[in-house]
């Protein structure tokens, strides 16, 4: 499974573009192909080659998934052999405890955003990958806005386009030469660190469950994607990292620890890591620019969260970008505001309750006790987390 630019770098810096999207992860692929259905010229940059890893969780939420099947996507999940979870199963200090789950689906990102990629092509947007691009600080005219694309550290040709999307993940590499995207960063915000591991016959990760392996100072989740592989990805303290003196010690003594099966595959891999994860952009939105996914800011992984965000804001975003292109004004970038926070905010005073909680051994004992004894308890959290 391998994906082609659809366009090289020279014919795409000699063409006008009516939408430029900047990263190709589920807010830039969804974003892109939703423009490209409503017939404007898209240009989707991605810095890496597809099929690409990325630390994630791997597991869609029930919104992301019926976000999907609202836009036509919800057999691609299937034909790239997802595999349904319906369960959840918490480890801390060698008490387990398991609740079911209603809904939710397991897949790679090498798989998932290359599908997602695939069907924004096929809608009729432009692809170009290895290729980084930077947004140019002020626009010189206003009816447009350039970018640099860089390739292998060098200036490889500027592009304009009429609207700007910056859907390139946590920190907006992007947006470096502009100001007004400052970052809030949470002081206490956790690293992600994340591998993939070929299994065959383990049966202590069994296809189907998200297995939580919980520890005071952060969180490792394993799930079975398509093709026999497993997947691991952690939140984990950065005082902890340094304590263990790197990301793959630290995530084993989280496994360890908890009572969480260490498979030998997992000694052996390499580990990749993220920016500190808690951060959100004060204002997501600039001159004829949004910013959407976790460009635009991100919580915590352990609520699963993050894919349907993306998902969501990739398909609100695309409904704006006509109106842009015929004339941009505050009232505009107000409502890009609106929308942001409407998909956003309600949802985050659960996910900030939920990981202050996990980061209280007492309360993580306490509750996986309960849930242990009452497992009808954690059905709201687990429902509302999932919808
Ligand atoms: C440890 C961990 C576990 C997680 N688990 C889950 C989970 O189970 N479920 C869930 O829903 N979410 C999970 N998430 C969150 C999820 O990974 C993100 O929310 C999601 O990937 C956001 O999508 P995005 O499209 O905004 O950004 P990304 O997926 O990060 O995509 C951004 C893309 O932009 C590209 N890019 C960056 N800079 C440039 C540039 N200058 N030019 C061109 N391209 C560029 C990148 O290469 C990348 O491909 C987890 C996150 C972490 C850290």
């Amino acid at each position: 499974m391998t994906l082609t630019s659809s366009l090289n770098r020279e014919a795409a810096c000699g063409q006008h573009w009516d939408a430029l999207v900047i990263g190709a992860g589920p807010a830039g692929a969804v974003a892109a192909r939703q423009l490209a259905q409503q017939k404007l010229r898209t240009l989707l940059v991605e810095r890496k080659t597809f099929p690409r890893y990325k630390v994630c969780g791997c597991c869609l939420n029930q919104r992301a998934i019926n976000a999907l099947q609202q836009i036509g996507l919800g057999q691609l999940l299937e034909s790239a052999g997802a595999v349904p979870i319906n369960q959840f199963r918490m480890q801390y200090q060698g008490r387990k405890t398991a609740v079911a789950l209603p809904g939710g689906l397991a897949i790679s990102r090498e798989v998932f955003d290359t599908r997602l990629v695939e069907s924004a092509i096929d809608a009729g947007a432009e692809f170009l990958q290895d290729t980084t691009a930077i947004v140019v600080g002020s626009s010189e005219k206003r009816s447009s806005r350039t970018v640099e694309l860089n390739y292998q550290g060098h200036f490889a040709g500027s592009v304009s386009a009429k609207i700007v999307l910056a859907a390139d993940g946590l920190g907006h590499p992007s947006l470096q030469n502009c100001s007004g995207f400052d970052m809030q960063v949470a002081s206490d915000s956790r690293i992600g660190v994340g591998a993939a591991f070929a299994v065959k016959n383990h049966t202590s990760y069994p296809p189907g469950m998200i297995h939580m392996a919980i520890h005071r100072s952060g969180y490792v989740g394993l799930v079975r994607v398509e093709g026999e592989n497993l997947n691991l990805a952690a939140a984990i303290d950065r005082a902890f990292i340094k304590q263990c003196a790197g990301p793959a010690a630290a995530v084993l003594q989280i496994l360890r620890e908890s009572g969480s099966p260490v498979l030998p595959e997992m000694t052996e891999s390499s580990f990749k890591g993220t920016l500190p994860v808690t951060r959100k952009t004060l204002r997501p939105v600039g001159d004829r620019l949004f910013v959407l996914g976790d460009a635009a800011g991100y919580l915590e992984p352990f609520t699963g969260e993050g894919m349907a965000n993306a998902i969501t804001e990739g398909m609100a975003v695309a409904q704006l970008v006509p109106e842009g292109i015929r004339h941009w004004d505050s009232a505009l970038e107000q409502k890009w505001l609106n929308a942001h926070y409407a998909l956003t905010d309600g949802r985050l005073f659960w996910c900030r309750w939920l990981a202050r909680l996990l980061r209280s051994p007492t309360a993580v004992g306490w509750g996986l006790r309960l849930f242990h004894l009452f497992p009808g308890m954690a059905r709201p959290i687990v429902a509302r987390l999932n919808h």
